[in-house]
């Protein structure tokens, strides 16, 4: 196949070798890999847009809260703190990247349609960011798009080189590798060139190596709606940075190795179980009595 990568490296030789975006690259390989035309994928790519889109407008308007860890309204309050940036520390490109985020993850935990761009836990932070920048710059719907795709070629590296499974990886393979796609994302949509791009994806993704798996009574919902929200706060500093001429002194490979180091390394404890972390203080330990779970251990 002509525009196949398996590494960031190859990417970047594509890019070079035909005088393209990545995000052309991504659409490409995918056009080559599944047999079917480019307007096919673009179709497709619509559609995963026009689904995200849908879930952020509900998850902003809605106070349902989550049966099991009370979870869900926290979308509704930070859009709403639009209405007084003056009391607000971020800007508003931040605050409704956050709030786009929290949308999302919260229509997750109360089974909306959502999705799982890369994971159903880390489905926040790319729509927050793509969504809430698109929106500042004005940009149309081509230019949105390209930033999806662009961000499907980083979350393909992490998956054919590390994991995309916090059962394998703990959270850096759910929120880390979301930020990670959202931050080259974002950077091509800024007009950032292919290795600005990398340069985000893996200033993104050193700042989330290590994270832990630990969600409360194993439902996707606490930490990870929060740190949905607080991953798109990265994913915009690193593409900020990037597009400020500041290289990551690791190249996005070796970045992505050394996550897949960690997740062998890592005790199944942290890896999707809720047997570690957060999942196991008296918190963690109140929603699983209340799910019927039992309790081993407490922190
Ligand atoms: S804590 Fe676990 S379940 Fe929650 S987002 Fe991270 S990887 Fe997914």
């Amino acid at each position: 196949m002509k525009y196949e990568f398996k590494t960031a490296e190859e990417l970047i030789g594509l890019t070079k070798k035909y005088k393209i975006e990545i995000s052309e690259v991504a659409k490409m390989y995918e056009s080559e890999r599944a047999n079917k035309s480019v307007a096919f994928v673009r179709g497709q790519m619509k559609t995963v847009r026009d689904v995200m889109y849908e879930a952020v407008r509900k998850g902003i308007k809605s106070t349902h809260r989550s049966e099991w860890t009370g979870s869900g309204g926290d979308a509704y309050k930070l859009y709403n703190s639009l209405k007084k940036l003056g009391s607000m520390m971020g800007n508003k490109v931040t605050i409704r990247a956050m709030s786009y985020a929290l949308a999302v993850s919260e229509q997750n935990a109360v089974m909306g349609k959502i999705v799982a761009f890369p994971t159903a836990g880390g489905a926040g932070v790319i729509p927050g960011v793509l969504f809430s920048c698109a929106e500042h710059f004005h940009a149309g719907k081509r230019r949105l798009l390209k930033g999806m795709f662009t961000a499907s070629a980083i979350g393909l590296i992490i998956a054919e080189r590390a994991s995309l499974s916090a059962a394998k990886a703990g959270c850096q393979a759910e929120v880390g590798a979301a930020v990670a796609m959202a931050a080259a994302g974002l950077t091509e949509m800024r007009s950032g060139t292919p290795e600005q791009c990398l340069d985000a994806a893996a200033i993104g993704l050193k700042s989330y190596l290590g994270l832990v798996c630990d969600p409360l009574g194993g439902l996707v919902e606490v930490p990870c709606i929060k740190r949905n929200a607080i991953g798109t706060m990265a994913a915009i500093g690193a593409s900020d940075m990037a597009m400020s001429g500041i290289k990551s002194k690791v190249p996005f490979d070796q970045v992505v190795s050394s996550m897949n180091n960690i997740a062998k390394n890592m005790s199944s404890k942290f890896r999707e179980t809720a047997l570690g972390s957060l999942a196991i203080t008296k918190t963690g330990n109140d929603v699983k009595r209340k799910l019927g779970l039992k309790v081993t251990e407490e922190i």
